[in-house]
């Protein structure tokens, strides 16, 4: 395995490092302030464990593509010329100081280190007499995303410090710190830091800075700022306040949760897990093991994405297209899985931590590292993008990258760990001070097959633990004796010398996963831990439209799914594998070979994808896929209706004003729903919407060919809409449904309304995504 790519410049490294252990390792600067709570399982420095099969060939790509070429310019150009040119453009900064600290301490780079340098005290030069180091001008201060920007400024310059042993901005940090101590808190004359007037969210933006006043706090040893931490959790639980911890302790999703905000909502719940390892206060874990086992069992997607519109919404209810999975909220996520390890050390967080890394992190990361992607659609285009204006996930994906050496291999009390598969080295001090080394050969994902060598020192007693992960039916272990603990993990117990070898097979099989809910009528595939999806690059050559590509059996063995190495323009590392699949179309009746590419690789070239695919031969629970679409002006945009593609929409522009637009979908024969949902198209700026100041828009049927229309309801959730006005549609939900209590026959439906004519009074036009209806 070619592992060359991996830059050690240990000798850069180690002219700044605090301390130096062996061999150039770095040994953090210690905190003044001990944990209550012992970690169950360490978090690892970076340089301990250097990764090079696929994770590798990941976190390579992030450093040299994408944190080293960052213009710190533009880093810091909102705090040199205040304001910033948004509103959170402050965050930027903070959050790429703690990424590239992270990946300067895994491969010793020292250009990065020349940059960190750099840009951290740039960055406290920018600092205001009072402390304030935001990128509001003076009369805007405290009045949306400003304390937002200092929470991530703090992060990135404690671990900048911690890691570098460079203390030099810890004066600007206290000065930070004791600015928001001072304005916020519940003395009189002190501002409320959860008051919809300081940050958006319920407080939940603003509050987050309690991770890093928690990490100030541990590393100075100054009691307000634990202070701090406690008055956040008195605001949390104002009337007005998300009252995340009470609510989460009394069972209520997540969705019930301050507003919902699923990135704010976990950056909350990783500070809470901070304080929890600081103070022992039991109730902070208990709410977060509450959320975590309500993300898991309601909200997830098969990617472990969360989140639609960027909050977490009904049980199931995750939509395919459009808003799904925003990046930041799948690093915090990855964030909160791996501080819960650390403090339970739960092979079940590792679990989620495999999914959601494997699948939609670097589904969302450019294979070159280049760029990323804001939300991550299970079905439609990657979006990657590479400009940090308006992209708060282009700053966080390389967090998350970052911080896989920390997790991957470790240790606890009782030796070493593995949680993540990839080819590597791992050199690991045990808690009894024995250096173990871990050396990993696998091309896992692709194979099962995990060798690990282990070299130590002296011959010494002590547990390697390993993850079988849940997915896998058959795993087998040499040599023999290794048992299951309650912790989740299999654990090998013995005196190890050099030249052991571990061999771990784990049997990687497909997985049909039948949809539910929204995804009803279809399944996707699972290989080994990879979600995989169909990408229409991959169809070129067959005679089948990518819409109507279909599995062609529900079994497993009836879909001879086999791996196979990619070809050259597929093949993003050395086990890059594309997945033989029997397919046919979504009537039936055309078998074809087709190739399926894991979640994390596919819609690299720019092509559409989707993982949820439909069975042939079996009806999708969209009733209207089959009927025929019109609409009352034929508009100018060529989309479909009823394709299964919210991404594919019409319009009725044709420039002219209208006093009523429909869209409608006529079938030949009839069926019976429940349900018919709308999905809006786009607002222009011109029109696009329906105009409900008369009125919601109205379903109607035909209950028998060419009959007359009839109205059945109104789209009740509808925003509040002018004619000028349709900016609801933009930031609230965009899928409208009428629930009937009793099932209705029809041979067609529309849904009709008046339409909007924007800053064009001239016209008016609306446009719709995709009609459907469902039996239930
Ligand atoms: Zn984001």
């Amino acid at each position: 395995m070619d592992t060359s790519f991996i830059k050690y410049i240990i000798v850069g490294a180690l002219l700044h490092s605090a301390a130096a252990t062996m061999a150039g390792q770095i040994t953090p600067v210690p905190e003044k302030v001990p944990c209550v709570v012992s970690d169950r399982q360490d978090i690892q420095v970076p340089d301990r464990v250097q990764l090079g099969g696929w994770l590798g060939a990941r976190i390579a790509a992030n450093e040299a593509n994408r944190l080293v070429r960052i213009d710190t310019s533009r880093l810091l150009e909102g705090y040199r010329k205040r304001p910033g040119r948004q509103t959170w453009d402050g965050e930027h900064v903070g959050k790429w100081l703690h990424a590239a600290t992270l990946a300067w301490v895994n491969t010793g780079d020292a250009a990065l280190r020349a940059k960190l340098d750099e840009t951290a005290a740039a960055l406290c030069e920018c600092q205001l007499e009072d402390g304030y180091l935001g990128t509001y001008l003076e009369k805007d201060r405290w009045t949306a995303w400003d304390v937002w920007a200092h929470k991530y400024n703090l992060i990135g310059l404690v671990t900048y410090m911690r890691y570098t042993g460079n203390l030099a901005p810890l004066a600007a940090c206290q000065r930070m710190a004791d600015l928001l101590c001072k304005t916020f808190g519940d003395a009189p004359g002190q501002l409320d830091l959860v008051s919809s007037k300081v940050g958006g969210h319920m407080g939940m933006a603003s509050s987050s800075v309690l991770e890093p006043m928690v990490l100030l706090y541990r590393f100075t040893g100054e009691k307000r700022y634990l202070d701090f931490c406690h008055y956040i959790l008195r605001a949390w639980e104002q009337p007005h306040g998300p009252q995340i911890v009470s609510r989460l302790l009394a069972h209520q999703g997540v969705n019930q949760v301050g507003n919902a905000k699923a990135y704010e909502m976990l950056s909350c719940l990783n500070g809470a897990l901070e304080l929890y390892r600081t103070t022992g206060d039991r109730k902070l874990l208990d709410a977060c093991l509450n959320a975590w086992q309500d993300i898991v069992d309601h909200r997830l997607y098969p990617t472990g994405a969360a989140s639609y519109r960027e909050l977490f919404r009904d049980d199931f209810d995750l939509p395919e297209s459009n808003n799904v999975g925003e990046t930041c909220v799948t690093v915090t996520w990855l964030q909160f899985n791996a501080q819960l390890l650390r403090l339970t050390g739960e092979a079940r967080f590792a679990e989620q931590l495999e999914r959601v890394v494997l699948n939609q992190l670097l589904g969302a990361q450019k294979p070159d590292g280049s760029a990323w992607g804001y939300y991550v659609q299970m079905k439609g285009k990657k979006p990657y993008s590479s400009t940090l204006d308006g992209h708060c996930c282009l700053s966080s994906g390389p967090r998350g990258i970052a911080l896989l050496p920390t997790f991957a291999i470790s240790t606890d009390r009782d030796g070493a760990v593995v949680n993540l598969f990839d080819a590597g080295t791992a050199n690991l001090t045990l808690h009894d001070g024995t250096a173990v080394n871990l050396k990993i050969e696998t091309l896992y994902p692709a194979e099962g097959r995990i060798r690990i060598a282990v070299d130590s020192h002296q011959e010494s007693e002590f547990s390697i633990k390993l993850r079988v992960p849940a997915w896998c039916n058959e795993s087998r272990i040499t040599p023999e004796g290794a048992t299951r603990g309650a912790d989740g993990y299999t654990t090998l117990r013995r005196k190890w010398k050099s030249g052991d070898v571990i061999q771990l097979d784990l049997t990687l099989e497909p997985r049909v996963v039948i949809g539910d809910h929204l995804c009803e009528g279809k399944a996707h595939v699972c290989y080994g831990p990879l979600v995989l999806a169909a990408d229409e690059a991959l169809l070129a050559g067959a005679d089948v439209r990518f819409e109507n590509l279909a599995l062609a059996k529900t079994a497993p063995d009836g879909l001879g799914i086999a791996g196979h190495d990619a070809p050259p323009e597929w093949r993003t590392w050395l086990g890059a594998r594309l997945f033989q699949v029997n397919a046919d179309t979504r009537k039936g009746g055309t078998p074809f070979t087709a190739r399926l590419v894991p979640f994390a690789d596919a819609g690299a070239t720019g092509s559409r994808y989707k993982v949820w695919l439909p069975i042939a031969g079996r009806p999708m629970a969209n009733l209207l896929l089959d009927g025929t679409e019109s609409r009352s002006r034929q508009g100018n945009v060529a989309g479909s209706i009823n394709d299964d593609d919210p991404q594919s929409l019409v319009t009725t522009f044709d420039g002219k004003p209208a006093a009523e637009d429909w869209f409608a979908v006529t079938l030949d024969q009839p069926v019976s729903a429940r349900r018919v949902v709308f999905l809006s198209g786009k607002v222009y700026h011109d029109g696009g919407w329906f105009d409900t100041s008369a009125g919601k828009p109205r379903v109607q049927i035909q209950r028998a060919s060419d009959g007359p229309w009839e109205t059945i309801g109104e789209l009740a959730n509808y925003p509040a809409t002018t004619a000028t006005h349709g900016d609801a549609l933009k930031h609230l939900q965009n899928r409208f449904a009428l629930e009937l209590s009793e099932p209705v026959s029809f041979t067609a439906v529309r849904v009709i309304g008046v339409p909007a004519s924007g800053d064009n009074p001239r016209q008016a036009f609306s446009s719709c995504a995709e009609l459907q209806a469902f039996a239930r």
